[in-house]
């Protein structure tokens, strides 16, 4: 039954990424998002885990001290800012997250969403992602690259402020449009 459920919540967590992701063009990582997700390292923790009103990580966490899950699932999903974490070119700096191609943060600001969407049920909001985010951000230090952090903030802040129709337009017709420019030069 466990299994079930949590086979049918990574799919709809999938079809709520894809639809906005191909709002804004971004139709390959709308199809492929979180496939991982679904290969047994993966799918075998979620259904022993899971608990429907948070992510099943965050249960494998506490009874074991680490998720084996989350380890595969950020070390091969490039939506996610701790994939990016490395040692930093600059010795002093030490491990850092390095700044993320803008498409990626594009997917990730999606995932927040579609996250919010499944866990809040009726009690979400466009202001939810932003206030999730905010309470985290804090801690994150350099495990974010500014960069990356300042523009899912915009786009967050956006979401909470004007609604779902016209960040995903800003998104498509300002965020993407000058990427395709910068491309063509
Ligand atoms: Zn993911």
């Amino acid at each position: 039954m466990k299994a079930w459920k949590h086979f049918c919540t990574i799919n709809h967590h999938k079809m709520l990424v894809m639809k906005q992701c191909f709002k804004v063009g971004l139709y390959k990582q709308g199809l492929l998002h979180d496939m991982s997700k679904y290969s047994p390292s993966e799918f075998l923790v979620g259904c022993r885990y899971y608990q429907g009103t948070r992510s099943p990580n965050n249960a494998e966490r506490e009874d074991t001290g680490y998720s084996t899950a989350w380890l595969h699932h950020k070390g091969r999903n490039k939506h996610h800012y701790e994939y990016w974490i490395d040692y930093s070119a600059d010795p002093e700096e030490g491990i850092v997250g390095q700044k993320m191609p803008t498409r990626y943060v594009i997917e990730m600001f999606m995932d927040r969403i579609a996250a919010s969407k499944t866990y809040m049920k009726e009690a979400y909001t466009d202001a939810h992602p932003l206030e999730y985010y905010d309470k985290g951000a804090a801690k994150l230090g350099k495990m974010i690259h500014e960069d990356t952090a300042a523009l899912l903030h915009h786009l967050l802040k956006m979401l909470a402020e004007d609604g779902e129709d016209k960040t995903f337009a800003y998104i498509r017709n300002v965020v993407m449009e000058y990427k395709r420019k910068r491309k063509q030069r």
